[in-house]
């Protein structure tokens, strides 16, 4: 990380990013209120930091030791522009902000008389955002894939019904991207990308949609590790996309536990997540869990462990639906969900330190 000082010119800035980029590196420029820091993005051994630090306008170089440094709080500390969490603004939706944000809809659109009679309900129920899945990451491929399986015409069709039934009820609108095919086409439509848990690890993935520059709502897998999963949203960052939304969404079960929950739900990731960094994390109680009877619970509780908001599967009647019907709570059922979520927090603002 390279601070430079307060009253450093635009040419020093731009001589010091000359210098990465010389070494073969890539900077990343944060201009804050009082000073600008760069932040590199590669392999920190090819540049000679005794040579960075007394190039003119440099304040003091600081190697920041985690492999997340672009999204840490430490960088964040380094200016001014980001000294608090980060709130990503959808539309008139703040995500990260005092408000929980509930993201609510079907695992897979299926129609279009199906989707806007979820969005509606949503809508009604209280919930932000309208998801509705087009490319189903499926276990099996004989099992419905999302209307996206059936080619481009047909995806291009459910992704105009998302989009009007976002327009028509004022909900901005996400859906996930499977492959890196279908990230211009996806990104087209919605207000925001989903990449799902499988796909954490695709790098590549990642820098295409991050390019996009819609926020990103990104799923940790279900194997990985804190650091690994923070470490696999830098590769976002790093293309200049600071607008990620962080998913908690359980992990791989142990024992006879998949008996009782499809994942486990780890709610300690939450405030963890929080102390490394500035990013808002989500938490998805319905894949977590894989059971309605659950997704009450583990909402509040979610939201008691100072998530940022809730991403919750929704159908009007969950034993029709093709996909992922246990897990699904109705509209009504996702109200008393919301209302509880917010009397969650009112009361437990302040008291939960993160
Ligand atoms: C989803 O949200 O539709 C989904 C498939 O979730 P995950 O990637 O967490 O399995
Ligand atoms: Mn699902």
């Amino acid at each position: 990380m390279i601070v430079m000082e307060g009253e450093a010119t635009v040419e020093q800035i731009e001589n010091v990013i000359k210098e990465i980029k010389r070494c073969r590196l890539r900077a990343d420029l944060s201009k804050g209120k009082y000073r600008s820091v760069i932040g590199i993005v590669g392999d920190e051994s090819k540049i000679n930091f005794t040579h960075l630090a007394i190039l003119p306008g440099v304040k003091e170089v600081l190697r920041i030791e985690t492999p997340y440094k672009l999204i840490s709080r430490g960088y964040a500390k380094l200016w001014e522009g980001l000294s608090g969490d980060k709130i990503i603004r959808v539309g008139d939706i703040e995500i990260g902000g005092e408000e929980p944000v509930f993201i609510a809809g079907p695992c897979a659109i299926e129609s279009k008389a199906q989707l806007f009679r979820i969005a509606e309900g949503v809508k009604m129920a209280g919930a932000h955002i309208l998801r509705g899945g087009i490319f189903k990451p499926r276990s099996s491929v004989h099992s419905f894939q999302g209307l996206g399986a059936g080619g481009r015409e047909e995806a291009r069709e459910a992704l105009d019904w998302l989009r009007e039934a976002g327009r028509k009820f004022e909900l901005p609108v996400i859906t996930e991207v499977r492959g890196e095919t279908q990230v211009d086409l996806v990104a087209d439509y919605v207000d925001i990308i989903q990449i799902g848990a499988r796909n954490m690890y695709d790098q590549d993935l990642l820098a295409q949609v991050a390019k996009k520059g819609k926020p990103v709502l990104f799923k940790r897998h279900f194997g990985a590790g804190v650091e690994e999963f923070l470490s696999f949203a830098e590769y976002i960052v790093a293309e200049g996309n600071r607008d990620i939304i962080l998913c908690e969404r359980g992990l791989v079960p142990i024992g006879k536990g998949k008996n009782y929950t499809r994942y486990i739900l780890d709610l300690a990731a939450v405030p963890v997540i929080q102390k490394e960094t500035y990013l808002p994390i989500l938490v998805d109680p319905s894949h977590a869990t894989g059971r309605r009877d659950l997704i009450f619970s583990m909402s509040c509780a979610a939201i008691a462990a100072g998530a940022s908001g809730l991403m919750i599967e929704v159908h009007y009647n969950p034993a029709e639906a093709l996909v992922d019907g246990q897990q699904m709570i109705t509209p009504d059922e996702l109200k008393d969900v919301i209302d509880a979520c917010r009397r969650v927090r009112k009361a437990t603002r302040g008291i939960v330190k993160t």
